[in-house]
């Protein structure tokens, strides 16, 4: 053992870390202590393990390099917890959440409330406390927390709800109802809150599928056992029910998941559900279980900006510990605007063509790779008679109601949508379309579409299906 002393280098490199980070991420994760130095090596205490990962994680590459700047020396930290740091000297931020005025759908609040651009929640996330040290909660995938959500005006206020609810379960935002699209991160932003609650609340969360939690149900039927199942259920702090669109014709289940809202929502438990669409547009689901969905708050994800797709790719590359340069990440945000989970997909193909090939990931060599994520942007494969058919399905009518004369509302409102896509994604003119919709005017198509713009603007989140849709349309045959 020599005598090896750092703390000096230590304290500058807090001093320095301080000055560069806002005052909240500095008293959110530099609750920390000196506690030994060795060999080019210092001991730095953490209150928990949690703490700990997230150091590692976010700050000790950071704290490395200016231990080195400052000392010349390779130092390494070594992080150790200890349950009470020696240090409790920094002031802790209370987690305020900026409170979005927002009205009944969304979208109005954008602008007003949201930051400049894109950026990663832990802003939002000092706490009074430390987390409590606490394993991972086993329903919840570890890496679905908030620190790896990139917040972009898509999904500022889904996001900002999320962190409130995770602060404060049960209390203004009950229930919640999250939707939108496939790949826009409901998933993500519902076990966020879990995550969160987990730590930081020790909250007894269940996050289940609502398909799971029917099967479950049937389960239980059939074995007798419906009395563990109701209890199990109605003892939750929180319950996350993913996916409810799934609960469409499942009559017996709504029923139960009916009794179960009612008993943890006078309990005044959290209850958490995503949708892939608005509720109002979910068909065989009974009356009085809509309106508990639609009860509380309701928000939407948009499919995210190309600032935003920038902002959430450079992420990835970071915590992927891999080196993409900026313009192909540039290519990627600009072929693939459909959804985030396809983004990934793209990065996923690049890092393994770089890591199995050791060699730069080119702009190149991404185009060429990409070749098939990024398809073909005319789309003039799409056939009216694909559109017509994957918009009957979707709203459940007949393919040939959706063609033919029939004018009641719930059949004029999807065949204009099926006009306004097809406007969209294809080459046809008004005349062609009015001849694969009954025979009908062009005039009538120009009206039909006329009317779904003036519905987008009165009504943002018809935006989102949409986008769906044109997604169905364009899988429809691969
Ligand atoms: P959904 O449930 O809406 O289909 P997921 O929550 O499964 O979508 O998200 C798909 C993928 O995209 C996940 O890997 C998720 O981590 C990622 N993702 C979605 N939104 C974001 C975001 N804003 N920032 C970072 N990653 C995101
Ligand atoms: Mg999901």
């Amino acid at each position: 053992m020599g005598t090896w002393d750092y703390d000096v280098f230590w304290k500058e490199t807090l001093n320095q870390l301080k000055s560069e980070l806002s005052e909240q991420e500095y008293a959110m994760w530099f609750n920390m202590a000196y506690e030994s130095s060795g060999e080019q090596a210092i001991v730095i205490s953490v209150p928990s393990a949690f703490y700990r990962d997230q150091v590692k994680q976010r700050y000790q590459a950071r704290i490395e390099n200016k231990l080195y700047e400052l000392s010349g020396q390779h130092i390494q930290v070594a992080l150790e917890v200890k349950q009470r740091a020696k240090d409790d000297s920094h002031q802790a931020v209370s987690g305020s959440v900026p409170a979005s005025k927002r009205t009944a759908h969304g979208r109005e609040s954008e602008g007003k409330g949201a930051p400049a651009g894109p950026h990663a929640v832990s802003e939002h996330l000092a706490k009074a406390d430390h987390p409590r040290p606490r394993d991972g909660h086993v329903q919840l995938r570890k890496d679905y927390i908030f620190e790896n959500f990139v917040i972009g005006e898509n999904n500022f206020f889904a996001a900002n709800a999320a962190i409130a609810i995770a602060k404060n379960p049960g209390t203004a935002y009950n229930p919640c109802l999250i939707y939108g699209g496939v790949g826009l991160g409901k998933t993500h932003l519902m076990q966020a809150i879990g995550n969160l609650a987990w730590q930081e609340k020790g909250c007894k969360i269940i996050y289940i599928t609502a398909e799971n939690f029917t099967n479950e149900f049937v389960e239980a039927i059939k074995n007798s056992a419906t009395q563990g199942f109701k209890n199990k259920y109605r003892n939750a702090d929180m319950l996350l029910i993913d996916d409810i669109h799934f609960l469409q014709k499942k009559n017996e289940t709504q029923e139960e998941l009916f009794h179960t809202f009612n008993a943890l929502y006078d309990a005044n438990k959290q209850i958490i559900f995503t949708c892939d669409r608005p509720v109002s547009e979910l068909k065989n689901l009974s009356e009085r279980l809509r309106s508990r969905f639609e009860r509380g708050l309701n928000v939407d994800l948009q499919p995210p900006s190309y600032e935003t797709r920038c902002a959430i790719l450079a992420k990835k590359v970071e915590a992927r510990g891999v080196s993409i340069p900026p313009d192909v990440i540039n290519l990627v945000a600009r072929n693939i605007s459909s959804n985030v989970r396809d983004l990934e997909a793209s990065l996923t193909k690049l890092i393994a063509y770089a890591e199995l090939t050791k060699k730069p990931v080119t702009l190149e060599i991404a185009q060429q790779q990409l070749r098939d994520n990024f398809g073909s942007p005319k789309q003039n494969n799409v056939t009216i008679e694909t559109i017509q058919k994957v918009v009957a399905e979707y709203f459940s009518l007949s393919y040939t109601d959706l063609k033919g004369k029939k004018r009641t509302k719930a059949i004029s409102f999807p065949r204009q949508l099926a006009m306004f896509i097809a406007r969209e994604i294809t080459e046809y003119s008004t005349t062609e379309l009015g001849m694969e919709f009954g025979g009908r005017d062009h005039t009538t198509v120009m009206h039909g579409c006329q009317k779904i713009d003036e519905r987008l603007k009165a009504e943002p989140s018809l935006d989102s299906t949409i986008q769906k849709l044109m997604k169905m349309i364009k899988d429809y045959n691969s």
